[in-house]
């Protein structure tokens, strides 16, 4: 029998994920990517001997990553390494309050019990419980496609679904955290992780809560050659096994016929392969992909609401900060007030919760001697044609302010180069609709139900993977779509 073919849209983590996959499976498999590198959000910049990560800068559950390496029988450690964090995040309040957020589980309670008087078993009860949600919802919602009978006639799903109640879906995450937590400090700091999928607290669901597990049981790391090294090494690995990858090759169209994939349109020629995985954003490839076939465009799926977000200034500092880590989040003094503006008024609040990581804390050479790299971020709108320069030139002067008065420095001065990324440019550099940053937001109790499935229902050999689809954003998920890819393609 002839090798069958594949064809990847996209060459961000999942794509690069899934064309490792297929090769293993013994597919002839050939990505195409719009832009002149890999890595898609995940990708790196160079500045005046700066180097910055430009997207994703915490790294979680490298096991997934490790197990594609295993996958094509490789050692992953011949490949890529990391460190785990002994310190996941420094946390500065406006009032003055510093928190350690040490991997550590008792250290971390005890940090949290000797700076605000919440009592460290609360902490602990707080994490035993994201750890129940984790074991009902992983296997079950996580790691298989939602949009298969047979995930429902497993006995595990069954099971999961028994204990339904116990992942708290009908509560927000912060009524959650308010009625666990005493200090208000406390409830801000888990009320947090509702960001990591670009979502809102104060309407997402409680289920959210299953995060901080994965980052306080399996750990945050650092990839020692930065986080550009887990798409480079990937992108190696995905070579290696022969996968062919063509850059600058922007696909214009999916080719349909008799309700069967045939293949892409790029760059003027027609390619032709048995099945074609699309990792670029879900809205785009049916509206720009597929725009011939409006019949197949499921119009409430793509309607949903968008996750948030980002602002990024990456910032050379001439100078080093003892104070700070590898990820440092500076609160706002009023949580609410700031996700109001980003989900309802659609704006930046004048005090946003900054986000500065610095590399250079674990990877000394990403700046020159005696400076750090500052990538300093805040959640903001998906771009809905706000005045976004207007909006930018006033968040940069009242975060500079932020950090000034709470480091006591002034950091404006210390700014040696600086580029910035906002929603336009995430959405024009990876054609993720709207600029935002995790496909679909999370801020209602059925969004794991209602984002688009790792297959078409309606086109034969057609498949998705990415941020954008089940089972949602960020690197680990991404890597989890690829893989419930790889599981529907025989
Ligand atoms: P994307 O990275 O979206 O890449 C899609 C690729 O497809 C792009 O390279 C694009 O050029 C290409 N493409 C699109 N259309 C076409 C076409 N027509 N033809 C050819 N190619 C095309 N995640 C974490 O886990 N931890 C974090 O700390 C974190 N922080 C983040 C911070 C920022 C600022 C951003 C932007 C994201 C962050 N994320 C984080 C989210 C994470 O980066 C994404 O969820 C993940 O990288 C998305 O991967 P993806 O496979 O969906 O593809």
């Amino acid at each position: 029998m002839s090798q069958k073919k594949a064809v990847i849209i996209g060459a961000g983590i999942a794509g690069i994920a899934t064309a490792i996959r297929l090769a293993v499976k013994g597919y002839k498999v050939e990505v195409f990517e719009a832009n002149g590198y890999p890595g898609g959000k995940l990708s790196e910049i160079e500045q005046d001997g700066y180097r910055f990560d430009a997207g994703p800068s915490l790294f979680t559950m490298p096991q997934y990553v490790d197990e594609l390496f295993k996958l094509a029988g490789k050692n992953p450690a011949d490949y890529f390494s990391y460190q785990k964090l002994d310190v996941v995040c420094k946390y500065f309040y406006e009032d003055g309050t510093r928190i350690s957020a040490f991997a550590d589980t008792r250290q971390f309670a005890g940090e949290i019990e000797n700076k605000t008087g919440e009592p460290a078993a609360s902490v602990i009860k707080h994490l035993a419980n994201s750890a129940d949600i984790y074991s009902i919802t992983n296997h079950v919602f996580l790691e298989r496609s939602l949009h298969r009978l047979q995930t429902y006639l497993r006995i595990d799903t069954l099971r999961s679904i028994l204990r339904f109640p116990k992942i708290d879906p009908f509560r927000t995450m912060h009524k959650a955290n308010k009625t666990g937590f005493k200090d208000k400090r406390v409830v801000q700091l888990f009320d947090r992780y509702a960001t990591y999928n670009g979502s809102n607290p104060y309407q997402a669901p409680a289920t959210l809560n299953v995060i901080p597990h994965l980052e306080q049981h399996f750990g945050a790391y650092f990839p020692d050659g930065g986080m550009y090294s887990i798409t480079q090494k990937l992108v190696k690995l995905a070579e290696e096994l022969g996968v062919k990858f063509y850059y600058n090759s922007r696909v214009d169209e999916i080719v349909v016929i008799n309700g069967k994939t045939k293949g892409i349109r790029s760059n003027d020629q027609n390619i032709m392969a048995d099945m074609v995985i699309s990792n670029m954003d879900v809205w785009f490839t049916y509206t720009r992909l597929l725009s011939k076939y409006p019949q197949l465009h499921p119009k409430k799926i793509l309607n949903q609401e968008r996750s948030s977000s980002a602002l990024i200034f990456y910032w050379g500092i001439k100078k080093q900060f003892a104070s700070l880590d590898l990820h440092n989040i500076f609160f706002s003094a009023d949580y609410e007030a700031e996700f109001d503006h980003i989900w309802e008024r659609q704006d930046i609040f004048h005090d946003p919760t900054v986000y500065v990581n610095i590399s250079s804390k674990l990877k000394p050479d990403d700046a020159p001697p005696g400076c750090e790299n500052w990538f300093v971020m805040i959640n903001v709108p998906a771009n809905n044609g706000q005045d976004w320069d207007k909006l930018i030139a006033g968040a940069r002067g009242r975060i500079a302010d932020k950090l000034s008065s709470v480091l006591g420095e002034d950091i404006t001065s210390l700014i040696v180069n600086e580029s910035v990324l906002d929603p336009r440019s995430i959405e024009s550099r990876t054609s993720s609709y709207k600029g935002s940053i995790y496909g679909t937001s999370s801020n209602n109790q059925f969004a794991a139900f209602l984002r688009h499935a790792n297959q078409s229902s309606k086109v034969k050999g057609l498949y998705f993977c990415g941020g954008s689809v089940h089972p949602g954003g960020g690197i680990p998920l991404c890597l989890l779509s690829a893989k419930i890819v790889s599981g529907l393609i025989n």
